[in-house]
């Protein structure tokens, strides 16, 4: 009796231990839909306040596919720039998605009279377009760069898409400017590390995300665009903006005279690569306290 009840507890046991192991080896398995994250382009989110160094958020389904290469030591050179450690007060103001007929050309007058240099990321069917503005930009001292041709999320293209884009824009600022463009930002932010990689070693273009992003696509509001900026900006920034929205324009002179006034000086974001200093020679605090008590936990 006692050794059928000890059978019986036996049995139950191993019954359990078998749901419990069967639970474990499938798990509930939840699918996503690639539609679910390929909503309208315009509406999604892009990185956060403060992106990772990469920048390799996921943000699509495709993107998510897409095997990561692992940043470090193994990865020669730095392909992708969220901002720059600069010695001084240097930052990069950056101009998305133009250029526009009306608004770009009263952008570049107000950089104009305050001797402001920055960098236009500026979409290849717009420099089709109106290649006088693009070619008034690098001759009055601005950076012009790659942002694709149409402005598509470039983890989702195929590699005949992904080489039209890079390579029909590379051309279009070649011809309006006579110079090939070094930089990149791809639309949305929407990159991995396999696509930095490609961008450098194919095309001679570094990836340039951003540090201070105002939302100024989604809140057109220009006092919120000034004091996002004013507030959030520090040496090094790289900061987002897009030149085809009036509020934004309209926020700029005063945005401007704020950084100037607070000491900052303008570059182009390949001139604040230039001047990139590896972080530990950035001024530090000098260490005056030392820790005898290791700390909690
Ligand atoms: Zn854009």
């Amino acid at each position: 009796m006692k050794c059928l009840s000890f059978g019986v507890v036996f049995v139950s046991l191993v019954l359990v231990a078998c749901q419990a192991s069967h639970a474990q080896r499938v798990p509930p398995v939840v699918v996503v839909p690639p539609d679910e994250l390929s909503r309208d382009p315009s509406l999604t989110q892009p990185p956060a306040f403060q992106p990772s160094p990469t920048a390799s958020q996921p943000q699509t389904a495709d993107f998510a596919s897409v095997p990561q290469a692992t940043p470090g030591p193994t990865l020669p050179g730095r392909f992708s720039y969220n901002s720059c450690n600069v010695e001084g007060m240097y930052i990069a103001m950056t101009f998305d998605d133009g250029p526009n007929a009306q608004l770009t050309p009263k952008l570049l007058d107000m950089l104009k009279e305050r001797g402001i240099k920055a960098t236009f990321f500026v979409v290849g069917k717009n420099v089709e377009e109106y290649p006088d503005i693009v070619r008034r930009m690098a001759a009055e001292g601005h950076e012009v760069a790659n942002h694709s041709w149409s402005h598509p999320a470039l983890t989702k293209l195929g590699a005949e898409g992904f080489r039209k884009q890079i390579e029909s824009t590379n051309d279009a600022i070649a011809k309006a400017t006579g110079k090939r463009p070094v930089l990149m930002r791809p639309p949305y932010g929407a990159t991995s590390a396999i696509l930095n990689r490609r961008l450098s070693e194919q095309y001679g273009l570094k990836v340039i995300l951003w540090s201070v992003d105002p939302l100024d696509w989604k809140y057109r509001n220009s006092n919120r665009v000034y004091s996002y900026i004013t507030q959030n900006t520090q040496p090094g920034s790289i900061i987002l903006t897009h030149d085809i929205h009036a509020t934004t324009v309209a926020a700029m002179p005063a945005t401007l005279d704020s950084l100037l006034a607070k000491g900052y000086k303008f570059a182009t974001v390949s001139e604040l690569i230039a001047m990139e200093v590896p972080p530990q020679l950035v001024k530090k605090e000098p260490s005056t306290t030392t820790t005898s008590v290791p700390p909690p936990q």
